[in-house]
């Protein structure tokens, strides 16, 4: 099932008892479940079947060389993926798990590797979103899932932006409602004896530090330091634009702001107000970028955030979504 491309018939799942065993039911026939998460929607299949993460790949067309996280129900199946769990990864899971935090470790021998891009490292998450836990301790294993989008476009927020991407490329999607955080998660490297940090999210450098006891490294955000950290990421169709706050913005122009001053100047039909916190900001960006996209401007132009820790990763997502 889950090597045909296109044209199926996608299913939309309700969080009712029978839809969520219709998704078990597809994960375990191979076939791919597009599943709300806390950080932006995913789109599931089972981690241990090669068959099915290869139709990841073809349903995003994703190039086969970028990793894919598993998310698993609890911590205590970290030593089924992993082949060595360090103390600092030990740490991290007790700190932040469940949550947007995802461990890089040594792969267990029979991680596919289609699942890791070829690498020796395998990405894993205990998600905390309730219907995804919920469907994660039914099924027992792990389930492969990157952002529920075709490759380099804007992650989903809501089943309808899934649908947007992928409507006839997916067995089913399940309506859960918008996400917690709208960020992807935050990625530690725990393999090295220092650790890593490999994407900027929800979960911070400082945080991260405190638990560990140690410096942590967060390489420079445009180095590409493993496959699928690319350049051009995070895209509207509409080109992006970020501004500062002396722009000068022409019709055909669609504005996003964090500041409510700075849009005054503007027509309100053209102007998409974002909360003036970087958490609320996280939340609403990519729908925010998604309905601006539906309305045919000419570009959208962006004000640039404040440059505070917290918004790092915001920034991260923001210099890509730009990128030409
Ligand atoms: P996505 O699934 O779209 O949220 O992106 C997952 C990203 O996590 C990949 O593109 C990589 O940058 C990173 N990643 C996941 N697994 C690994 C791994 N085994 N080794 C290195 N990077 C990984
Ligand atoms: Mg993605």
């Amino acid at each position: 099932m889950a090597d045909s491309p296109s044209s199926l018939t996608t299913l939309r799942l309700s969080t009712s008892e029978q839809d969520i065993a219709q998704a078990l039911a597809i994960w375990r026939a191979g076939g791919r479940v597009a599943v709300p998460t806390e950080t932006v929607y995913g789109l599931a299949a089972d981690a241990s079947n090669a068959t099915a993460v290869n139709g990841i790949f073809a349903a995003k067309q994703r190039p086969a060389n970028h990793p894919l996280i598993v998310h698993i129900a609890s911590a205590e199946q970290l030593s089924d993926w992993a082949s060595d769990v360090p103390l600092a990864a030990q740490q991290l899971a007790q700190a932040f798990w469940p949550g947007p935090l995802t461990l890089l470790l040594p792969k267990a021998a029979h991680v596919p590797a289609e699942v890791t891009g070829g690498l020796p490292t395998v990405g894993l998450r205990v998600p905390s979103h309730p219907l995804l836990s919920q469907l994660l301790h039914a099924f027992g294993g792990g389930v492969a899932a990157p952002s529920a989008n075709p490759y380099k476009s804007l992650s989903p927020t809501s089943a309808e932006q899934v649908l947007a991407g992928l409507d006839g490329r997916i067995e089913a999607v399940v309506d859960g409602g918008p996400c917690e955080w709208g960020l992807e998660s935050t990625i530690v490297d725990v393999c090295g004896p220092t650790l890593r940090i490999l994407r900027a999210g929800p979960i911070t450098q400082e945080q991260i530090e405190q638990v560990v006891g140690q410096p942590v490294d967060m390489p420079q955000q445009h180095t590409a330091v493993v496959p699928g950290n690319v350049k051009a990421h995070y895209q509207p169709r509409t080109p992006l634009r970020l501004v500062a706050a002396d722009a000068h913005a022409e019709n055909g122009i669609g504005l996003l702001a964090h500041d409510a001053k700075w849009l005054q100047a503007f027509a309100a039909t053209s102007t998409r107000l974002l909360p003036a916190d970087a958490v609320g900001y996280g939340r609403e960006l990519y729908g925010a970028l998604y309905e601006m996209d539906q309305r045919g401007f000419d570009e959208l132009w962006l004000l640039t955030p404040p440059y505070e820790p917290e918004w790092l990763a915001i920034h991260d997502r923001l210099r890509r979504a730009a990128s030409r």
